[in-house]
């Protein structure tokens, strides 16, 4: 599927700026966009997040899928604007063309991880009409960061389970819910019975600031205030002490403003979301006035979206304040901005910075205060948080030509209650692979896993999503990296190089019943999935969820 820009395409390029792969043309730095009749999606590089659809302020933009016959013309409209203007891409990846015509009949994949990276994996091997897709998932419910990283309040964003739940209906696929690659089942068992395994497990633990401080009660990584409002089981009885009226976000990426907003959202509007239970209660009690987000670079390297932004700058009952000498554009981003070479997204975070620093004050009750071009250099406290030492920035040009935030001599206290550490997620090792510990992901080219010594190949390995590239994107971006893995496998399956022979696929079913007799399949989630939606509708919510792995179990056994 892609989206298709129709007739009443306005060329504001409003879709432009949001789109997080830059997949429409022309953009306004392109030749052409002031002569363009309208823009258009190039459906290669799309990857269907929807994003464009929701900014178009004209309602202009379609799902392939939902085009009506008279609209189909507007599918020749774009094939032909990209015959003529070919999207530049720097991939080394083969066309995946020559792939779809081979035999997959008899090639049988295991797949490790039920997040977006496995679920776009396994719908790609699906759409190559593989044997047997067999998904492996620890925890007895699919979806990994769609369910468990997704604020409660962007229901939107959620709704691509609705693809992934399509599978399941699928002969050639199985889930296996509550079965642990390295516990219940090893590596090389996988192996023995697949003709080739794609390790899709994420980023499940969080990057550290290494400064004094870290551990002290009331610091938490922000990751896990998000697995604990999204209610997954492994981190739903935390405690976050919400008593004080100042938090501190170190960092300044879209998890930040998830965790900002969350803190600071009205609990009444969260009351109709899915956010857990045991949340919704800790945040009717909780006394958080102010949130502080603190980036360490200026406002162009914000690590933040632009749409994220703005919905912040819209809600009414939250004041944003920004300093202006803090939003002012420093010489060395000022030159990058000169040399016309930056991306539009990035002079959109400047301009929408800089408006909101001159706003005047609005009065609401709660203040989200933007920092920039400051780092923390301790948390302190007596037994628990009470503050954090930032220091300010300066911004230089690094080697690799990015620009880098070096600390100056001018320090200052900022009083905090509590401190979140939103400086990303990091992929842990995976029993029996090798592991590249600065990057935290598995070696891989384009998703072919490496020895790490010999550079060559591990016959059969694959990975895809964040334990493959590390933790950047969002849920979309996986879709293309996943085709790109599968496209790896495919090549190597036609060219001869998996292994030779496996072993029955029903061996390996049997040692995992008799090793995880609670394995749950995809009509057992959906038994779940379905006492969710029914507990919500009692409540007006999209589902209520459950968190602990005993009461799902007993949904499945009273069946
Ligand atoms: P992120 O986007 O990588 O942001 C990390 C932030 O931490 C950056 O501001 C970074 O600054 C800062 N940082 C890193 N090390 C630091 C240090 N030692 N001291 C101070 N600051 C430091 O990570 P994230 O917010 O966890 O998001 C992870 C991924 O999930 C991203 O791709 C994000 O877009 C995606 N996501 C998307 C959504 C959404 O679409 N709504 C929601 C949640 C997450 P520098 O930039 O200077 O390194």
């Amino acid at each position: 599927m892609s989206f298709v820009i129709l007739q009443s395409c306005c060329n504001d390029a409003s879709c432009v700026a949001v789109c997080p792969v830059d997949c429409i043309h022309p953009t306004p730095a392109e030749a052409g966009f002031m002569r363009a009749e309208m823009l258009h999606i190039d459906p290669e590089t799309c990857i269907d997040c929807g994003a464009c659809v929701d900014e178009c302020p004209v309602d202009a933009i379609r799902a392939e899928e939902d085009l009506l016959e008279s609209d189909e013309e507007y599918l020749t409209l774009n094939a032909d604007y990209f015959a003529v203007h070919p999207v530049q891409t720097d991939s080394a990846v083969p066309e995946r063309k020559s792939w779809r015509k081979s035999d997959f009949s008899s090639l049988y994949v295991a797949v490790v991880g039920s997040g977006p990276a496995a679920f776009y994996a396994a719908l790609d091997l699906q759409s190559r009409k593989v044997a047997g897709i067999e998904m492996f998932e620890r925890l007895p419910m699919p979806y990994g960061l769609a369910r468990f990283g997704v604020a409660p309040d962007h229901p939107s964003t959620k709704a691509v389970t609705d693809t992934f739940r399509s599978l399941g209906k699928k002969a050639n696929f199985n889930l296996n819910l509550g079965v642990e690659v390295g516990q219940h089942i090893s590596h090389a068992e996988l192996l023995e019975h697949h003709d080739a395994v794609i390790y899709a497990v994420g980023a499940s633990s969080d990057r550290r600031l290494d400064i004094a401080g870290e551990d002290l009660p009331g610091s938490h990584a922000a990751t896990e205030f998000v697995a604990w409002y999204n209610g997954h089981p492994d981190y739903a009885d935390r405690q976050f002490d919400l008593s004080g009226e100042r938090a501190v976000i170190i960092g300044n990426g879209n998890v930040a403003l998830d965790v900002a907003r969350i803190l600071l959202a009205d609990p009444l509007s969260l009351a109709s979301t899915d956010i857990a239970q045991h949340a919704l209660v800790a945040l009717r009690k909780s006394n958080i006035r102010e949130v502080t987000v603190v980036g360490r670079r200026g406002v162009a390297q914000a690590a933040y979206a632009n749409p994220e932004m703005l919905a912040l700058l819209s809600m009414e009952d939250i004041e944003v304040v920004l300093a202006p000498d803090e939003v002012a554009t420093d010489e060395v981003t000022q030159a990058l901005l000169d040399s016309g070479d930056t991306e539009s997204s990035v002079r959109a975070k400047v301009r929408f910075a800089q408006a909101a620093a001159g706003r005047e004050p609005s009065g609401a009750g709660k203040r989200l205060v933007l920092r920039y071009k400051h780092s923390p250099t301790s948390i302190d406290g007596l037994e628990v948080v009470e503050r954090v030492q930032l220091v300010r920035n300066r911004l230089e040009l690094g080697s690799d030509g990015s620009v880098i935030a070096v600390p100056t001599d001018d320090v200052e206290t900022l009083h905090a209650d509590v401190v979140f550490r939103s400086v990303g997620y990091r992929g842990l090792p995976v029993p029996g692979l090798p592991f590249d510990d600065d990057r935290g992901v598995v070696p891989n080219v384009n998703g072919r896993v490496i020895d790490p010594v010999t550079r060559t190949p591990i016959p059969g390995v694959y990975a895809t999503g964040w334990i493959k590239r590390g933790p950047t994107g969002v849920i979309g971006t996986n879709k293309k990296c996943a085709g790109e893995t599968v496209d790896m496998l495919l090549q190597d399956y036609a060219a001869g190089t998996l292994r030779a022979s496996r072993h029955p696929l029903n061996a390996i079913r049997e040692l995992i019943h008799e090793r995880s007799p609670d394995v749950l399949t995809f009509n057992d989630w959906n038994l779940i999935d379905r006492a969710e939606r029914e507990a919500g509708k009692v409540a007006a919510r999209p589902r209520v969820k459950f968190v602990d792995v005993k009461s799902m179990m007993d949904v499945v056994r009273a069946r």
